[in-house]
Formats: C-alpha cells, structure tokens, sequence
C-alpha cells in the first residue's frame, strides 16, 4: 500500500486573501520565516475581482514545453485560459518559478516530516477552502495506471502517424 497525500480545494469557499501565499512563502525562505515573497509560493490564488472569482493553484512538476492544445474554461460566463490554472511550471510562463534563479517550484507537502499543523497553507486557510487528504493506495493500482498510461501513449502515436509508420520505426529501432 502507498499513502497518497493531496489537497483538495474547494474555489467556491475561497475568498482571495493570500495568507496562503504568505505562509508558503515564509516557510520555504531559508532561513525559514525570514521573508514573505508570494512570487516564491508553491501556492498562487488565481484574482478576477470583477467576477468574484479566486482559484487557489498548487505548484506541480516543471514540465520541458509548453502544452499545444490549451483549453478554454467559461465560468460565471467569463472565458479564461487554460494557463490561468495551469499547476505545471512551462517555459513559457514564470508562475512556480524561483524569482533569482528561474528554478522551478513544486508544493512539496512542506516537507518531510511535515510541521506538527500539517501542509501549511492548509492550517492557516481559515475559510476551509483547502482540506488535506490521505488515503492508501494499492501500489497494484499505480502499476495499472501507468500500464494505461503507457497505452493511451501508443494509442495517440498511431492515431497521430498511423499504425504502418509507427510499426516500422519499432522495426528500424529493434534492429539498431
Ligand atoms: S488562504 Fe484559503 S481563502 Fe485565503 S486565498 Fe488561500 S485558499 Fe483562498
Ligand atoms: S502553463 Fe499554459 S502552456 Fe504551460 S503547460 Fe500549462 S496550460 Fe500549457
Ligand atoms: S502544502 Fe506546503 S509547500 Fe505545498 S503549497 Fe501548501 S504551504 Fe506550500
């Protein structure tokens, strides 16, 4: 079994205040808690003020290229982009990423152990908009969805080039 550990976050309870940010940030200057920078936050709260509308997004993995086929998302009858809710750090923004170095900045649960309060931005969202959350997983799981991942990677070669091209370049590479 593997413990999974996320944040589950509720956008309708969040009222835009950053003290997610704020906390992040302080936790992981060094030495801690010696600076409040939210540009260094592995958490960042998506403002649309006009529209009432704040999305807390959590840092993920850094990713080499932008995606190609971004997404439009239309709420409360406003359309937004899919990099507004992007948590991947991409060339081709500077969200989640370190403001001296460009190093990329991913949420790391605040560490291992975690602080005795739990992922920070957590404990100190006092308007319950975020929640942590662990559960056990099979690890039997984890295999099978990567066997799916593996699959549906195929599957987009050959709809993409055709299965002929993609079965003779297994060939050309088996023999090499
Ligand atoms: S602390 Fe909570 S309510 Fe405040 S911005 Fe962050 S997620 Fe939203
Ligand atoms: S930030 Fe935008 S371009 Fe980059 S991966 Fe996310 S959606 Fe794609
Ligand atoms: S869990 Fe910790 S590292 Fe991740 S976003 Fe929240 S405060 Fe930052």
């Amino acid at each position: 079994m593997k413990k999974i550990k996320k944040i589950e976050i509720d956008t309708s309870k969040c009222t835009g205040c950053r003290t997610c940010e704020l906390v992040c940030s302080a936790f992981h200057y060094e030495p801690k808690y010696s600076l409040v920078n939210p540009t260094r936050s592995r958490i960042r709260v998506f403002f649309d003020e006009e529209n009432d509308l704040y999305v807390p997004v959590i840092a993920g993995p850094y990713v080499e290229a932008e995606c190609d086929g971004r997404k439009a998302y239309t709420i409360k009858g406003e359309k937004y982009d899919e990099c507004c809710f992007c948590p991947v750090s991409c060339p081709s923004r500077d969200l989640f990423k370190e403001p001296d170095s460009g190093l990329p900045l991913k949420c790391d649960m605040c560490g291992e152990p975690p602080p005795p309060e739990g992922p920070l931005c957590v404990a100190w969202c006092l308007d319950d908009a975020l929640t942590y959350v662990e559960r056990e997983e099979e690890e039997e799981e984890e295999e099978e969805e990567k066997a799916d991942e593996k699959e549906s990677a195929i599957e987009y070669l050959i709809k993409k080039y055709g299965l002929e091209e993609i079965r003779d370049i297994l060939d050309r590479k088996s023999k090499l």
